[in-house]
């Protein structure tokens, strides 16, 4: 018979895990998940944690759902892949018509790659190629905000923000240009999160007139800075980004990877602009968590400036061994049969059930403050709340929260000091409680020993 203790210390004689330090695993082994259903993992000891953060944003409507499980056992039974070029099959092309019904007007084509990074690449690559088969082969830069996560293969990474590990891995990486982010948490005491957006729209034009020429496109995380600690900005700015590449030729890429598929309250971020951009990114939610999928829209006069006689000529450049394979595609038409406006209604409620559940914080000396958008929401710890000053990195308080949830069953894997809730739609009022609750409790606990 398994147990936690055997199956942690196998596993840390064999695996070498995502970004962690191995050497943490000493004091806190990895915990062996036997099942999980609905918002729930369960470990070999039978102890339960409430998945808060649908396994780094993946999962859209529980572990283990009928439905979806359902599918992907019939799919199972009559096709599990086949290679995309020269072939194609039903999930793949039904996904496509489906995808490009629901995305923002204008995006009518659907290319597919199997993870987020990848689609992100996807994206850069249909760019630069664009402007190139357009006669327009200067146009190679890219511009990106500051604060941004868009992946983390060389491409990906080269286009986002993480201090970190643009230091570590910079001989490798690509040089955006980097303008500013309209992240409302840098608001002054007299402004408005419009304020900020205008702003880093005033930068960006900036940045445009000098070097528009040189760049391909603009990258952004439409609402929500989701790895660079849940920052959140005003939907003003997505209207107003989209008329600045228009006026300067300039593509947008909205990398709806996190905030695609109601997470942000419509059933794509872009949709409060409202804007169409020229790529859209999808991934992670896509197949409600079950399995690796990515897919990118785009225009129907980008596709166009690749059609022409011969490969060699003209022609989109990229494949993967699993593209747009058919158990994934399919687990995502069963996931996109669950979201609908009924889901988005529920989704508004259990959101406001959100906030109340933590409402207590607002006030607390070390809490910068609790900022929402529709199923996210993070409290910011700092060590001064007035000023804003976060607390020294060695402090660890977001592990400390994390340490206690853990113990209380609650899988609350912050972002450094962000503690957040980003969990599965399927969650109850009453599993809400349990994790408003344990947060609370986790803070106050965290800061008093601190
Ligand atoms: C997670 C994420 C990615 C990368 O997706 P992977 O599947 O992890 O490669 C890219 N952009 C954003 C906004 C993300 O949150």
């Amino acid at each position: 018979m398994s147990n936690n203790q055997d199956l942690a210390a196998r596993d840390l004689k064999v695996l070498w895990h995502p970004c962690t330090q191995m050497k943490d695993h000493e004091q806190w082994p990895p915990i062996p998940i036997k099942r999980a259903f609905g918002v729930w993992l369960e470990d070999f000891e039978g102890n339960r944690y409430l998945d808060a953060i649908s396994s780094w944003w993946v999962n859209l409507f529980g572990h283990a759902h009928p439905a979806i499980n359902a599918a992907l056992k019939d799919q199972l039974e009559t096709l599990e892949h086949v290679l995309l070029a020269g072939f194609t099959h039903e999930p793949a092309i039904a996904l496509a018509e489906r995808l490009t019904q629901i995305a923002p007007k204008g995006l009518t084509r659907c290319f597919y790659a199997d993870n987020g990074s990848s689609a992100v690449e996807v994206a850069l690559k249909m760019s630069v190629h664009y402007w190139r088969n357009e006669g327009q082969p200067q146009k190679t830069r890219f511009m990106t905000l500051e604060n941004s996560y868009h992946g983390e293969t060389l491409g990906a990474l080269g286009v986002g923000d993480v201090g970190l590990y643009r230091e570590t891995y910079a001989a490798l990486l690509l040089t955006p240009i980097r303008v500013m982010s309209p992240d409302a948490y840098q608001r002054a005491d007299d402004e408005t999160a419009k304020d900020v957006a205008l702003r880093a729209i005033a930068d960006l034009k900036r940045a445009l007139d000098s070097q528009g020429h040189e760049v391909a496109a603009l990258i952004i995380e439409p609402l929500v800075q989701c790895a660079g600690g849940m920052r959140m900005y005003d939907a003003s700015y997505l209207t107003l980004v989209r008329e600045a590449c228009d006026h300067y030729g300039v593509h947008l890429i909205a990398d709806e990877i996190a905030v695609g598929f109601g997470r942000t309250g419509t059933l794509f971020a872009s949709n409060q602009g409202p804007i169409t951009p020229d790529f859209l990114c999808l991934s992670k939610g896509l197949t409600g968590g079950y399995l690796p999928l990515s897919a990118v829209l785009t225009l129907e006069s980008i596709y166009e400036a690749f059609y022409a006689e011969h490969l060699a000529q003209k022609a989109f450049l990229h494949s993967h061994s699993y593209t747009g394979n058919a158990l994934a595609c399919r687990a995502a038409l069963a996931t996109l049969d669950l979201l609908n406006e009924t889901t988005l209604a529920r989704n508004h409620r259990l959101a406001q059930h959100m906030l109340a559940s933590v409402e207590t914080l607002q006030d607390h000396p070390n809490v910068a403050e609790i900022r929402q958008t529709g199923m996210i929401l993070a409290i910011e710890l700092v060590q001064n709340k007035k000023a804003r000053k976060p607390f020294d990195k060695g402090e660890r308080l977001g592990h400390r929260v994390y340490r206690h949830g853990l113990s209380a069953g609650v899988l609350l894997r912050p972002l450094g000091d962000v503690i957040y809730f980003m969990p599965p739609y399927v969650i109850s009022p009453d599993e809400i409680e349990l994790m408003g609750k344990t947060a609370v409790e986790g803070v106050h606990q965290a800061l008093k020993n601190h």
